[in-house]
């Protein structure tokens, strides 16, 4: 048996219907965030993700797919959803339309990951971007995007975190503090945060292992080393979210696990310590991918992780495929009635169903109950001359006479969904 790559899923059944469920909200929202869809390729250069993402990011050391393809360039499966989104900022002149421009995507990302709970080989992210808004309404606007879609959805026991790390000037001054505090653990920390604080110091913050976490609980908080400018950008971020009541905690600790983040970034945490939702500000992004200096905003949120939260909420999804009728046959002449009969109901968007087996009348009607349709009908010669036949709901038994012509209007009178 051929089996799925580890580390993917199949998307199906009711768990697809949670996930339009969720796309169709995604839909609405952004909508009234005046934020415009956008589709980039799945695979790019390889070039632009190490200098999108950065060389001292997991991702970039240890988790692409790439690989050569026929004539010989290296290309990779999208890690993440903003590189692409930067570079197509710069290559179709997005710049030069009305600023900002506000952006969404959701689609496949690939990362060469242990697969484990919440943690796969492709995943879906949603995600927004925001280029060329410089204010602290950017990231309020942003954020309550996101809030708005989870309170939208329902979701409980998700906490706002939010933390500044400052622009590259606050950075240095911090850099030396937690050195200066690290240089002391040294030994006691893990090889990848050993490497870590020559290269990228913040990055040791968003360490996964146990024991490193709890020897960086004492670290100097960046909060500390925040300029006056970059702690007014924060402060008036709080502020807004405040006027929004969101509610949210500051949270030194969080870091984001890519270089690119300046000033704020922010993460939906659930009780069990999953990231959904993680995002900030990232002004170096556009010229670290060769454009002009464009400060940007975004997000991405993990679409599995937010589907199994609903899951573990018992969520029912609204729309169901259950048919409003279904019409069954008992002859061949009334098989041919019974298949026009659906197909125009289904003309005219309601949910039809005929028997596709050749099964008994006792065996379509059994097939009826199972579907959850609504109303039965069968056709047979005798219909057939009548041109009506008996239409039976199925949860109270009762039958009654419709004619075909007549059956459009008695299902619409039904209302049923
Ligand atoms: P983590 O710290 O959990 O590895 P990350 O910092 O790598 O997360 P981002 O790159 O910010 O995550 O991706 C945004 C969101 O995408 C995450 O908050 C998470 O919900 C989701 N996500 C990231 N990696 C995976 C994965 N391998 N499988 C499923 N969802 C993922
Ligand atoms: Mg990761």
């Amino acid at each position: 048996m051929i089996q799925a790559p580890k580390g993917t899923r199949d998307v199906y059944g009711v768990e697809m219907q949670l996930w339009r469920h969720v796309e169709d909200l995604i839909r609405e929202i952004t909508t009234a965030y005046r934020y415009q869809e956008i589709r980039t390729p799945i695979f790019e250069p390889t070039e632009l993700f190490l200098r999108g993402v950065g060389e001292t990011t997991d991702i970039v050391q240890k988790e692409m797919y790439t690989f050569l393809d026929k004539g010989g360039r290296s290309m990779t499966l999208r890690p993440e959803g903003t590189a692409g989104v930067a570079r197509s900022y710069i290559e179709r002149g997005i710049a030069s339309t009305p600023q900002p421009t506000k952006q969404w995507y959701l689609g496949p990302i690939f990362r060469y990951e242990q697969p484990q709970a919440g943690r796969y080989r492709q995943h879906f992210q949603f995600g927004v971007e925001v280029f060329g808004g410089t204010s602290a309404a950017t990231e309020a606007e942003v954020i309550s995007l996101g809030w708005t879609l989870l309170n939208r959805l329902g979701v409980r026991d998700v906490t706002l975190h939010l933390n500044s790390i400052g622009c590259p000037g606050c950075r240095k001054l911090y850099h030396e503090a937690l050195r200066a505090f690290i240089d002391a653990k040294m030994d006691s920390l893990c090889g990848l945060c050993r490497q870590r604080i020559e290269k990228n110091p913040l990055r040791v913050l968003d360490c996964k292992t146990p024991s490193c976490k709890e020897h960086l609980k004492d670290a100097p908080s960046v909060l500390d080393s925040l300029d006056e400018e970059c702690a007014g950008h924060f402060q008036g971020l709080q502020q807004l979210l405040k006027t929004f009541e969101i509610p949210f905690v500051i949270d030194p600790r969080v870091v984001r696990g890519l270089d690119y983040y300046t000033r704020t970034v922010f993460e939906f945490i659930t009780a069990e310590g999953l990231t959904v939702l993680g995002g900030g500000r990232y002004d170096g992004l556009i010229e670290q991918v060769g454009g002009q200096h464009t400060p940007g905003v975004g997000f991405g949120m993990g679409m599995e992780r937010l589907v199994n939260m609903l899951q573990a909420q018992q969520f029912q999804p609204t729309e169901t495929l259950s048919p409003q009728i279904f019409i069954g046959h008992a002859d061949e002449a009334g098989e041919r009635k019974a298949q026009e009969l659906v197909y125009f109901l289904r003309q005219a968007g309601v949910k039809a169903e005929g028997d596709l087996l050749n099964r008994s009348v006792k065996a379509q009607m059994k097939y009826a109950s199972k579907i959850n349709a609504a109303h039965t009908m069968i056709i047979g010669g005798n219909e057939l001359e009548n041109a009506s036949a008996n239409v039976k709901n199925m949860e109270t038994g009762e039958a009654e006479p419709v004619q075909f012509d007549n059956l459009l209007k008695f299902l619409e009178t039904k209302a049923v969904v």
